[in-house]
């Protein structure tokens, strides 16, 4: 090796100031400084007020998905821009910032991988690419993530962490909310599970239509779930809200979620249930998941199969 090799060496260990985060972060909630690397070991979870804070696409894949199985899907889908859309910035050019942020074209990662054995198609939210909303790409995303569960037989989980349809696609965007929802019925209709996992936050149109429609519906500690923001329903209604409000804590009391988990043990919880619904598979020709009582027989007779989503 002579002296430039090594010099290259040296610089390729050198991360990037965006790669590499600062030695100590603050926890947003409790203020307290903390070592980043104590933090990344507890699953990027404040050691002192247990507050769960924002992980991107990669690590939340990595401690949901056994070790190197996950393979992604449609990573060529790119955002058009078919309004032209232009806010402060234009659209396109916000595509690109979220690309350098993530290194993705969009604000979901969509593939397959197994949960603790368990063959999964596992959808997950960057809320870094434009605060994770949802868009065309990320609805086509979902669909063909529903239809890979179906044709596949595997569970279907998606983790959201969004602040709703995207501006910038205006009814395109919301036009998603039905494409999603219509193609999760069909996961239902082949008795496939879905788990939805809510993340801070899940707002607007994707806690509005399939971050609600899971079959099991699991949020993190503290993660902001609701429809329009406090400010928003506040004045609308002219009250105060109580204390609380659109956590995940409160949404359990009131009905809305069937458990609150923490991240460390997400994916010990996600494999059980993944193990739970597997205990009604049928015979290896016609192997499908029980979900609510229900067998693939049932569904034979009414072929939807071929409608277009
Ligand atoms: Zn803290």
């Amino acid at each position: 090796m002579n002296f430039g090799d090594i010099f290259n060496t040296f610089r390729k260990s050198q991360p990037s100031p965006e790669e590499a985060p600062s030695h100590w972060i603050k926890c947003p909630e409790c203020n307290s400084l903390m070592y980043y690397k104590e933090v990344e070991n507890l699953y990027h979870v404040c050691p002192k007020c247990q507050y769960h804070m924002r992980i991107g696409q990669e690590v939340r894949i990595e401690l949901l998905a056994d070790e190197g199985t996950f393979i992604e899907f449609d990573k060529g889908l790119i955002p058009v821009d078919p309004l032209k859309f232009v806010d402060k910035k234009p659209y396109k050019k916000r595509v690109v910032e979220g690309e350098k942020k993530t290194g993705k074209k969009s604000s979901v990662v969509a593939g397959e991988c197994t949960i603790d054995g368990m063959p999964t198609q596992l959808v997950v939210f960057d809320f870094k690419f434009m605060g994770g909303s949802l868009g065309s790409v990320e609805g086509e995303k979902i669909v063909r993530a529903a239809h890979r569960a179906i044709e596949k037989k595997h569970a279907l989980i998606i983790v959201s962490a969004s602040g709703g349809a995207r501006m910038q696609e205006s009814t395109f965007s919301l036009m998603q909310m039905s494409k999603t929802s219509a193609a999760l019925k069909r996961v239902s209709e082949n008795g496939l599970p879905f788990f939805s996992i809510l993340t801070d936050p899940t707002m607007g149109g994707v806690s509005a239509s399939f971050a609600m429609l899971g079959d099991i519906i699991i949020a993190e500690p503290g993660a902001l779930i609701g429809f329009a923001g406090q400010r928003v329903i506040k004045q609308t209604i002219g009250t105060e809200l109580p204390e609380g409000f659109q956590t995940a804590e409160f949404l359990l009391e009131h009905g809305f979620l069937d458990m609150v988990v923490k991240r460390e043990n997400m994916k010990k919880t996600v494999a059980d249930m993944l193990h739970f619904f597997d205990a009604g598979m049928e015979n290896s020709d016609r192997r499908t998941y029980k979900a609510a009582g229900r067998r693939v027989d049932d569904f034979v007779e009414d072929d939807t199969s071929s409608a277009v989503l």
